[in-house]
């Protein structure tokens, strides 16, 4: 959208402190070359058209609606948040985890840190299922159909959220956290040591 409108302006909210979705909190840590994509979104996220704003909760921070008051187009891509239940007996038995909520334990997502699975007490496990992976493009077409009637956009949404209060952590807290994690990692000879409290994330997003 920013390549194919100049003056386009475009914000991406995320519910979580930090940016990148299912490629920080989903492919597993040693996939670095898929996260590499990372700086891809990075450079994106640091155009001067674009603005991050993190700890920002569609349906709680602020409405569908009033993102539709207040821009011209908004693109729903919120991923997979919960499980399909397969309705067998002993689904809901100690020790079975859906992939996401495994997933996001073992990369530190904050609502599944303290997941804490029993590694050491087996030795065998059973993957139900299969992992498919979907890239989905977005097309350029939404930027043609917008309406000349001007909407308040990114003014009107820091107004509001600032009005309820909600913390915004744009790009450069994520940056904050991103150097804190390398260096706890470096301590530890390891790439990064994930922040995964949302205190924590909260605390240092806001130094
Ligand atoms: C283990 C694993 C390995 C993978 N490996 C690869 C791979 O090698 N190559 C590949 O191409 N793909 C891979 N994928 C898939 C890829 O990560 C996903 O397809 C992709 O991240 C989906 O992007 P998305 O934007 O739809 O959703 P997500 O990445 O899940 O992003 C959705 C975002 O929306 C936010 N959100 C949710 N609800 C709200 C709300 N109410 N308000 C505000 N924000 C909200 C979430 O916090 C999240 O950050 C892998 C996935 C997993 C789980």
């Amino acid at each position: 959208m920013l390549k194919a409108n100049e003056k386009a302006e475009v914000d991406i909210m995320d519910r979580l402190p930090t940016p990148f979705g299912l490629v920080r909190s989903g492919v597993a840590p040693d996939h670095p070359e898929t996260k590499i994509v990372i700086n891809q979104f990075s450079r994106v996220a640091k155009n001067d058209r674009c603005m991050f704003f993190g700890n920002v909760n569609l349906g709680a921070s602020v409405s569908l609606k009033e993102l539709q008051d207040l821009y011209h187009v908004v693109v729903l891509a919120y991923g997979a948040e919960s499980d399909r239940v397969l309705g067998v007996p002993g689904e809901d038995l100690k020790g079975i985890y859906s992939a996401r909520e495994f997933v996001w334990w073992y990369n530190g997502h904050p609502d599944c840190r303290n997941l804490a699975p029993d590694l050491e007490s087996t030795d065998t496990a059973v993957i139900l299922g299969q992992v498919a992976s979907i890239m989905e493009d977005l097309a350029q077409g939404p930027l043609a159909s917008i309406s000349s009637m001007p909407k308040p956009g990114r003014e009107g949404l820091l107004e509001l959220l600032d009005d309820r209060k909600v913390t915004v952590l744009p790009f450069s807290a994520w940056e904050k956290i991103d150097s804190e994690e390398k260096q706890q990692g470096s301590l530890k000879h390891k790439p990064r040591e994930k922040l995964s409290s949302w205190q924590e994330l909260l605390k240092v997003g806001s130094e």
